[in-house]
């Protein structure tokens, strides 16, 4: 059966600034008095992400958390698939960033380029999974989409990630040059949200 959270108080298994900043301002803008801590708060650092879907990546990570703080654990796991490039990178989209221990988006906007070349199939989706885990390993998770295509030179400076060189559909800004409510408005992480809402809050 479905769970329904009714703490006042949620651990984000992430340390991602872009991400709980975004998350951050969705519980807001829903009004609900639940206090966000983040896992580096918390003095924690992050598990491998050893899955290969985003569903096996945020399970495990919102169980890492749950079970080293005792307390509710909310985890995203996402990424930018490329149709053309058969989905990739995907599960990978922080990996392609990674330079030793930093990360450098515009190096991994340079290689979605240089990967895609002068294909004319330029169709890309985010994924966002959430899941919510309580410390005794109940877990509830949603996923969420949002489609678009990508874009060459990047455009913007707001936003985080691939945010410069993601259009999404029916729009003709990128996310990057969104302000942080519109995009909030309309993400993958919105729309996972949104059904994490209707699941269990
Ligand atoms: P992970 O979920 O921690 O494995 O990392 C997800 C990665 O996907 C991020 O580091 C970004 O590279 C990318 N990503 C996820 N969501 C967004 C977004 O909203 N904008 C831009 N990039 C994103």
């Amino acid at each position: 059966m479905t769970r329904r959270f009714s703490g006042r108080e949620l651990v984000v298994a992430t340390h991602n600034k872009g991400k709980l900043a975004e998350l951050a301002e969705m519980f807001r803008e829903q009004g609900l008095e639940v206090k966000l801590l983040s896992a580096a708060d918390c003095g924690l650092e992050a598990p491998p992400e050893t899955g290969t879907t985003f569903i096996e990546n945020a399970l495990l990570k919102a169980k890492f958390v749950a079970e080293a703080t005792g307390k509710i654990s909310l985890a995203d796991d996402s990424g930018l698939c490329i149709d053309a490039l058969d989905g990739a990178p995907g599960v990978y989209s922080a990996d392609w960033a990674e330079v030793g221990d930093k990360r450098d988006f515009f190096m991994a906007m340079e290689k979605v380029r240089a990967a895609l070349g002068d294909n004319p199939n330029t169709k890309a989706h985010f994924v966002s999974v959430l899941t919510l885990c309580w410390p005794d390993g109940h877990c509830e998770t949603v996923e969420g989409f949002a489609h678009g295509q990508i874009v060459w030179p990047p455009r913007g400076r707001q936003g985080h990630g691939y945010d410069p060189i993601f259009l999404p559909d029916g729009y003709d800004i990128t996310y990057g040059e969104m302000d942080a409510t519109k995009k909030n408005s309309i993400s993958h992480r919105a729309d996972s949200f949104q059904k994490m809402m209707e699941k269990c809050f």
